[in-house]
């Protein structure tokens, strides 16, 4: 990466080990029923950064991958099956899971999905029904 600091990040045991360099492409929590069911949790903190600025620097083999669909491909450890990233081919970006990389400065920007919600946020951030329409969604803003 030309400019920006890099970031530490590692799954549950820390068997898989990375680095995230640069500046996002963007960050916020989804609230789909996939990312909630997958990460069993009620919404998924993401940050989306281009695949150059991801490296795996340790137990690249010891990843495993699931991808229901062609448009995510689930990354975890297969050591404590802590999860690492989606690698989104068709966006070409990966979301690394902010609770993944803890000393990068966090700062979401928006709520995805917001349509599919467990878990109202007041957080005063824009509410995407789905998706922006750079990103192929309706681009519609619903209320918090
Ligand atoms: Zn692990
Ligand atoms: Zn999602």
């Amino acid at each position: 990466m030309v400019n920006g600091k890099t970031y530490e990040g590692s799954c549950f045991c820390g068997a898989v080990q990375f680095t995230v360099s640069g500046e996002p492409a963007g960050m916020g929590y989804c609230h789909c029923d996939s990312c909630r069911r997958w990460s069993a949790g009620p919404v998924n903190a993401f940050t989306l950064w281009n695949p150059a600025a991801v490296q795996i620097s340790r137990g690249a083999d010891n990843i495993g991958t699931y991808n229901k669909t062609p448009y995510s491909y689930r990354k975890w450890c297969k050591t404590c099956g802590g999860h690492l990233f989606t690698e989104h081919p068709e966006m070409g970006l990966i979301d690394v899971y902010a609770a993944v990389i803890p000393d990068f400065p966090y700062q979401p920007g928006v709520h995805v999905h917001y349509e599919e919600t467990r878990l109202q946020i007041k957080d005063g951030l824009p509410k995407m029904k789905d998706v922006p329409k750079e990103m192929g969604g309706s681009g519609i803003t619903l209320a918090e």
